[in-house]
């Protein structure tokens, strides 16, 4: 019979999550729905230098907005709890205790100046770096006289000679020759738990059957499996690797943390939509067969297979990105396109998000759902309807005040008081028939000014749209005032 799938997501909330995170949690959701098993997510806050509680809070904050709905973790709990690593300090205690007690670790009391005087002799010799070994058999004198010294030990796993050679999904046999992975730290002098104990002991207990993780944790599996053989873990019961390739970026140099657009919450910020973050990284580093550029998350949980993810790393492309959160807006509904929007609307300033303000922006929204791909451009584009104190952006100023200018808004102004129905229609062919016809100008000269004069900037919705809901009062007023500059 085969196991029920569980795959979990475990990051480290050091920082904010970043691209490649994100679509290892992707990779890791999508596994779990396609095969029908369980999505688990621990927070692995061990290393309590670096993790803070806001940063936790963001993570879980993050896979709720991206839609990655976990069925164990953090908030959801579940049978294999707590799913905070900092609530697990006595479980990883007990296991390092009982490698200890089973001579599969040993307790080393070496100083970080030996441990760096054995790596410069190392380096000197150019042979690889690591653990000599130096306490694996000490004596019980030994052991007295570095205890009467008032050291403190770490804990260190004993490496055996020979090798581990695993399956990895994506990159078949993974062989390590133990040469190369020393006797390595489980539990450091102050009593906390390293990573490799923590991750190896929680994914055996809490019953993970995949770690599909990045590429830059390859080398930490032989030192996980060293700790499912000391936990006694049959064989068949090692969780199954899949490392993800890195995700470059343009450069070709590995997406890090150091650059402030990897961090999912810039992308929120921007107003990128959860949808067209998913659908890029789905296909970042993996495709169900054919060059689609589009995928939707219930397509992709229909279709992921770990088999389709490329071994080599993918190139993270960000106006690949923005071409489908721009496709992802117009295909919102106008209801769903003000959800989103009023929040950046608010957060700008713009409205303060009064009953009437919300009805005009549902009239403005189609006007500008064709025209952008960030939903942070909402307010600079929709800011002509609201603004209290209205007045021309200083950029575009001069480009008004010019004898030309001067007559297209007087000639405007002229033929558009008398209107008796305020509508783009009647705007449109009130301002054709004397500017373009009767005056033989061209339209971006024609409307340029009046758009500039009416919504404050060369850039806005369509113009006798954006009259039309602006108002015939209004309108007339600041093409007056734009006569003054
Ligand atoms: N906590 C680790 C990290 O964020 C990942 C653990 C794992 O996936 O094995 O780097």
């Amino acid at each position: 019979m085969t196991k029920k799938v569980k795959v979990r997501f475990a990051p480290s909330p050091t920082g904010d999550l970043h691209v490649g995170n994100i679509r290892t949690a992707l990779f890791d959701w999508a596994y779990a729905r396609h095969t029908g098993g369980t999505f688990l997510f621990r927070i692995e806050d061990t290393d309590t230098t670096r993790v803070t509680d806001e940063y936790i809070q963001a993570a879980i904050d993050t896979l709720k907005w991206l839609g990655l709905n976990w069925d164990e973790g953090p908030e959801v709990g579940g049978d294999n709890g707590p799913y905070l690593q900092s609530q697990r300090l006595g479980i990883y205690a007990e296991w390092a205790q009982k490698f200890l007690d089973q001579k599969d670790a040993y307790h080393c009391y070496c100083s970080a100046e030996e441990l760096e005087a054995v790596r410069e002799a190392q380096r000197a010799a150019n042979v690889a770096p690591g653990y000599n070994g130096h306490c694996r058999d000490l004596t019980a004198d030994q052991i007295a006289a570095y205890k009467a010294e008032g050291r403190l030990p770490v804990v260190r796993m004993r490496m055996p000679d020979g090798g581990t050679t695993f399956n990895d999904l994506i990159r078949g046999d993974v062989s390590f020759d133990h040469k190369f992975v020393p006797d390595f730290v489980l539990v450091r002098g102050d009593g906390s738990p390293l990573y490799t104990l923590a991750v190896a002991v929680d994914d055996v207990l809490m019953k993970v059957t995949h770690v599909l993780r990045g590429e830059d944790l390859l080398s930490s599996t032989p030192r996980q499996i060293r700790v499912y053989q000391a936990m006694g873990l049959a064989i068949e019961d090692y969780p199954v690797f899949a490392h993800l390739p890195f995700v470059m970026g343009q450069d070709n140099a590995k997406l890090s943390k150091r650059n402030g657009e990897v961090s999912i919450a810039w992308y929120r910020d921007k107003g990128f939509l959860p949808e067209a973050i998913c659908n890029y990284l789905a296909l970042l580093g993996w495709s169900p067969g054919d060059d689609r550029e589009n995928v939707t998350m219930k397509e992709l949980t229909e279709l992921f297979t770990v088999e389709k993810v490329h071994s080599s790393p993918a190139r993270f492309d960000m106006k690949k990105l923005e071409a489908i959160n721009g496709d992802k807006i117009r295909a919102l509904t106008i209801d769903e396109f003000l959800n989103w929007s009023l929040p950046f609307l608010t957060k700008a300033g713009v409205i303060t998000g009064s009953a009437d303000e919300i009805a005009l922006v549902k009239l403005a929204l189609p006007l500008i759902q064709e025209r952008i791909i960030m939903l942070s451009e909402v307010p600079a584009m929709l800011k002509f309807l609201f603004v209290k104190n209205f007045a021309v952006e200083a950029e575009s100023v001069s480009k008004i005040t010019d004898d030309a200018s001067k007559q297209v808004l007087q000639r405007s102004l002229k033929e558009l008081e008398p209107l008796a129905t305020w509508s783009h229609e009647s705007i449109e062919a009130a301002l054709r028939s004397s500017l373009i016809e009767e005056m033989g100008l061209k339209p971006r000269i024609a409307f340029g000014a009046v758009r500039i004069a009416t919504t404050g900037s060369t850039i806005s919705p369509p113009l006798f749209e954006s009259m039309e809901l602006l108002g015939k009062e209004a309108s007339l007023a600041r093409i007056r005032a734009g006569l003054e500059l």
